[in-house]
């Protein structure tokens, strides 16, 4: 089983368009996979064409404990489910506040779902913030993927993204770490957009080993700024339905296929093996 938060502060940058397409994607492959929506704006659930009434059972009653998460999650597609979100769970955070454990909460109702129904895959759509529902994710999670936009700012934010999950890997998750980087939006053809991978690189190879994001790796597969991913979510289809010969289906095809051969690199002993 992996379990893999899409994580990044900034807003606007791909977790959600990442998240849904990477999990329906796996999906279409044959693996069980569970889309856990933590965002209160709740745009993984709409993308997949869930739109709940106000008290309608979701992520939000699992973290106040009211429901579990077999409770809340639904089936949206062939071998996909989803923990959908609602605008309650922008209250969580303030609520949670004088929580003991609340860091945690997300771990355990995960740890309780897999007791009951395995996943291969559980994928977290972050919100974007570092507040309590990321850093549940990062509790929860063994890897993160962090989606970047290769403009120049792109970097501009990554080092607080990073001592984030270094510090949950030293406080609350040892196991954790950052496994990927997916450039979103990305502009073929514009020098920008190769020195900002460039750089990248560079960071990740010479960051100290015993960092979380040191194995880190860049995909190979760019997502391409294509509309149809922009037009997905008004459809309530992900990519592989609305459009499945786009550029942008063809992208994250091409992601869900590096996704998968990183479970070989697990197998044989990569770091992330002491996660697997
Ligand atoms: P985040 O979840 O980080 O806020 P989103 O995935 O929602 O980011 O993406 C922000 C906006 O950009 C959305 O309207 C989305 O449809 C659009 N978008 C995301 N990726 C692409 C892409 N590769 N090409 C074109 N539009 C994209
Ligand atoms: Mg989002």
């Amino acid at each position: 089983m992996r379990s893999i938060a899409i994580m990044n502060q900034k807003g606007g940058v791909g977790k959600t368009t990442t998240s849904v397409n990477l999990a329906a994607g796996l999906a279409r492959q044959g693996k069980r996979v569970c889309l856990l929506d933590l965002d209160p704006q709740a745009h993984a659930s709409l993308h997949l064409g869930v739109e709940l009434p106000g008290n309608a059972p979701t992520i939000y009653h699992t973290f106040t404990g009211e429901r579990t998460m077999q409770q809340i999650r639904r089936l949206v597609g062939p071998q996909l489910w989803l923990a959908p979100a609602s605008i309650d769970l922008a209250a969580a955070e303030v609520e949670l506040a004088d929580t003991q454990g609340r860091e945690l909460i997300l771990r355990q109702a995960l740890e309780q779902l897999l007791v009951v129904e395995p996943y291969d895959y559980v994928i977290m759509d972050c919100p974007p913030s570092l507040g309590v529902l990321t850093i549940n994710a990062l509790s929860a999670a063994r890897e993160v993927f962090i989606p970047l936009q290769p403009h120049f700012l792109a970097l501009h934010g990554l080092s607080k993204l990073l001592e984030t999950t270094a510090l949950v890997t030293r406080r609350l998750n040892r196991e954790l770490r950052v496994s990927g980087i997916v450039l979103c939006m990305y502009e073929t053809n514009t020098r920008l957009a190769a020195d900002v991978s460039g750089d990248l690189q560079s960071f990740l190879s010479s960051s100290d080993p015993e960092a979380p994001w040191s194995q880190g790796r860049i995909f190979q597969n760019r997502i391409r700024r294509n509309i149809k991913l922009a037009e997905a979510p008004s459809f309530g289809k992900s990519i592989f339905d609305y459009a499945p010969k786009c550029p942008g289906a063809e992208d994250y095809a091409g992601l869900v296929g590096e996704v998968l051969q990183m479970e070989q690199e697990i197998a044989q002993g990569s770091p992330l093996a002491r996660a697997a």
